[in-house]
Order: structure tokens, then sequence, then C-alpha cells
């Protein structure tokens, strides 16, 4: 039997949200939409498939908007890109905020050639990574200072133990503190990245002291952790990935720490929600998640849009 090929297609777009009941996706990259989309469009082509239209950043930013996604905070989280996402929202005062940090995969590679990669093989450096991790740091904390109309988060920051290798731990968590400092420091809220690692972000965020708004970008963690952040008083950022088949646990989560603590997210271009998920994720995808919680909350749709909006809202303030 022959198989299936991928479709590298856009998605439809959803059914748009009520005028009264529009959202933000609160952690998105759609600036790298942008060279993904290009690349599905190559991939398509040379399976004999159709050309996939490339959207321009402004394209996806209208297309989201038609939808009822009303806004987006986007997230430059390595050196070189942390100004395209401040000059996003320089460019689009009414629309995008940003995010910033030094991603945690891109922390243990800041003047630390040598550390090995996952299963051992060498991590392949880009010229950025000359710059040691203090300055890079210290590079997030001056955009953040010069730019406090724009940037709303620190993040994504945290830990990631996905086929980490040896000795990345202590340096993503070393790095971590400092961005859970300088969150408290700005008074600004922090969107934590965490893969495989729920028991070290956790300690660590309890032995530093959490910032006063602490969000879980694209939520992985289980109902007992979803406890400890309602104990805490933590976000967790719902992303597609609550739509999957399977993760009945972090949609009860959304459950158990009550929609003034939930938002919604795309992390696009990855994490597409069902029924897309393998396709191209964009900010205009959001209504989608939003159907998979509303379906498993069993409320309705506008609900969980204006339940999340006004979490969005008081967490970063716009
Ligand atoms: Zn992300």
């Amino acid at each position: 039997m022959a198989k299936k090929h991928r479709d590298r297609s856009w998605a439809p777009a959803p059914e748009s949200l009520p005028a009264d009941a529009h959202v933000i996706d609160n952690h998105t990259h759609v600036a790298s939409v942008v060279p993904f989309s290009r690349a599905m469009s190559h991939e398509a082509v040379s399976k004999g498939q159709p050309e996939v239209p490339v959207y321009s950043v402004d394209e996806l930013l209208a297309q989201a908007a038609a939808v009822g996604v009303e806004g987006v905070i986007d997230c430059g989280c390595e050196l070189p890109n942390l100004m395209t996402a401040v000059n996003m929202a320089i460019d689009h005062p009414d629309q995008v905020h940003a995010a910033i940090a030094i991603h945690p995969n891109e922390s243990v590679l800041h003047g630390h050639r040598g550390v090995p990669g996952p299963d051992g093989l060498p991590v392949r450096y880009k010229p950025w990574h000359d710059v040691p991790f203090d300055e890079a740091m210290a590079e997030v904390e001056r955009i953040a200072r010069a730019f406090p109309d724009q940037v709303v988060a620190i993040g994504e920051t945290g830990m990631d133990l996905f086929r980490t290798g040896e000795g990345a731990a202590e340096l993503q968590r070393q790095a971590f503190r400092d961005h859970i400092a300088l969150a408290k420091e700005l008074g600004i809220a922090l969107q934590i990245h965490d893969r495989d690692a729920h028991r070290e972000v956790i300690e660590t965020l309890l032995a530093d002291g959490s910032p006063e708004r602490t969000v879980f970008h694209s939520y992985s963690g289980d109902t007992e952790m979803a406890q400890i952040a309602r104990e805490q008083g933590w976000y967790l950022s719902m992303s597609g990935a609550s739509s999957y088949k399977g993760n009945d646990a972090i949609r009860e989560s959304a459950r158990i720490v009550g929609l003034n603590h939930v938002m919604v997210e795309t992390d696009a271009p990855y994490l597409t929600p069902m029924p897309y998920r393998g396709r191209t994720n964009a900010p205009y995808m959001i209504p989608y998640t939003l159907q998979a919680l509303a379906q498993h909350l069993d409320i309705p749709v506008a609900d969980v849009a204006r339940g999340t909006r006004a979490t969005t809202r008081e967490v970063y303030g716009i």
C-alpha cells in the first residue's frame, strides 16, 4: 500500500470568533512561520504537490485578525532574533508585543564550545554563540529596559531535558535563574519552556521565588502539576498540544487552575492544533485550540475565548 503523503498545504481558516470574544495568541514565533512555510512549499513541489503560498508577517497578522485573534506576543529567544520580535511590535503597536530571552537550548551554547550535544553528537554552533552567556543575557536586559512598551515578558526560558547532552542541565538551570531574577526586577511576566523538566523547573521556581506572573508556555504537565500551579498562582498557556488525543491531562489541567489562569497560544510554526496536526501553524489557528478546550470543559467556545482574553490582559497588561 502506498504511504500516505503528508499534506503540506495551509489548514483552512477556522470559524471566526464572535466580535465580543476576540483573543490573543500569547506565545508565537510569527517571523519563523515565513521561512518555515517556504520550506514546506519547496518540499511540496519536490513531491509533486502544488506550491504552498508563502505569506508575509503582515498577511499572517491580518489572517489572524480576520478570525478574531486580535493580537500576538511574538517570542524572540535567540540572540539575533531579540530585536526581530521588538521591531515587529514597533511596526504593529496595536497587534504585537514581544517576549525575549535566551532559549534554554541556546543558553548552553553561548561561550561553551565543547559541550556534547544530544546523543553525544557534535553541536552545530552559530556565529553568535561566541558571545558568552552573560553578555547575551545583558543584551536581553538592555533591550527589555529600552523598549518597555513592547517587551511584556521574559521568555521563553526554563529547562529542556529532551535529548540534552551531559552537563547542559546545570547550565540551563543557571540561565533560567538569571531570567527569573530579571523578570522579577523588571516586574514583568515570565514565559517558561519546560520540556521533560517538570520537576527541575518547579524546584528552581520554588527555590528562587517565582515572578508574580509566571506562565508555563505550551503546558505539558499532568494534573498533579496543575495542582501545584494552582497553589502557586501560576498560569498555564495551552498550545495545539492541548487538542491532541491522549492529552486529556493537559485539558483537565485547564479545569484545575480555572480559566482565570489559562491562556492560549500557537507556538507557531509548530504544534498545530487538531484536526490539522502536521500542517504549518500560524496565529489564525488559535480558534481550533479554543474549540478543543471548550469541548473538554463543556462550555461555549466564546466563554473560553473571553476567559483566556481576560487572563492575558491581566498577565501582560495588554
Ligand atoms: Zn516558543
